[in-house]
């Protein structure tokens, strides 16, 4: 029987940031709200960027509660001017960080999350996903909403949140997605109450938002008539024509 057709979300957090988990990811634990995290593999305990990283710790605590861990490579490279360089060495950032973490973790990760802010990336560096992975998920700065149902899941895109944003402005996308029963992967970075420094540039991080507001946009999408989702989830629903 095919399900009623929905809006989804995604609810995604890349480079798992300690702060992140402290703030945000606790928050939609409290409410039983599963998420996507996705974690260079080799910054794990570590400093990425300036800002420490979770630990093997709470990335297993994370998965024990239902959240997705997705890879996003061994060394957060911008795979689109490495495989220009070194097409082998992309490739095993792709390939082996999924050893990696299943590995640390124990437990099969299918999702896999391009670095950086880049909605394109050549068509051989996509389709190198496809042996290892069921998705594989593209980031831009800008609204971006996938259709139901997913047609290639090795082309997904989410929407990174920025501290520019206003909570009236993300609201809306949300409102979208429910309108046009599309697909919305919401990417957070850092979340928390301070921001910090950005590591390219002598500026605030512009991919931080404040916890107050996030709260309160979890709370929104919870009052829509849309269903939240990891992008495992995603992927695995439309696996089966659904
Ligand atoms: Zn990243």
């Amino acid at each position: 029987m095919p399900r009623r057709k929905k809006g989804i979300v995604t609810l995604a957090f890349d480079d798992a940031y300690l702060d992140t988990y402290k703030h945000a990811i606790r928050y939609l634990n409290k409410l039983n709200i599963k998420s996507t995290i996705a974690v260079p593999s080799l910054f794990i305990g570590k400093r990425f960027e300036n800002r420490p990283l979770v630990g093997l710790k709470e990335l297993k605590d994370n998965l024990k509660r239902g959240h997705e861990i997705a890879s996003h490579t061994l060394t957060h490279p911008n795979l689109s001017r490495l495989s220009s360089k070194d097409k082998s060495e992309a490739i095993s950032e792709i390939a082996e960080s999924k050893k990696e973490l299943e590995h640390l973790l124990h437990n099969k990760v299918n999702s896999f999350i391009f670095p950086y802010i880049n909605k394109n990336q050549s068509k051989s560096v996509k389709s190198k996903t496809r042996p290892y992975y069921k998705s594989a998920r593209l980031t831009t700065n800008s609204p971006c909403f996938n259709k139901i149902p997913v047609k290639n899941p090795y082309s997904t895109i989410g929407f990174a949140i920025m501290k520019k944003h206003s909570l009236f402005y993300l609201k809306k996308q949300v409102d979208y997605a429910e309108k046009k029963k599309c697909w919305l992967i919401m990417v957070f970075h850092l979340v928390g109450k301070k921001n910090t420094l950005s590591y390219h540039r002598p500026k605030p991080y512009r991919f931080f938002m404040h916890i107050d507001g996030f709260k309160k946009l979890i709370d929104y999408i919870l009052s829509k008539d849309i269903i939240i989702l990891t992008q495992k989830e995603v992927a695995r629903r439309f696996d089966h024509g659904i």
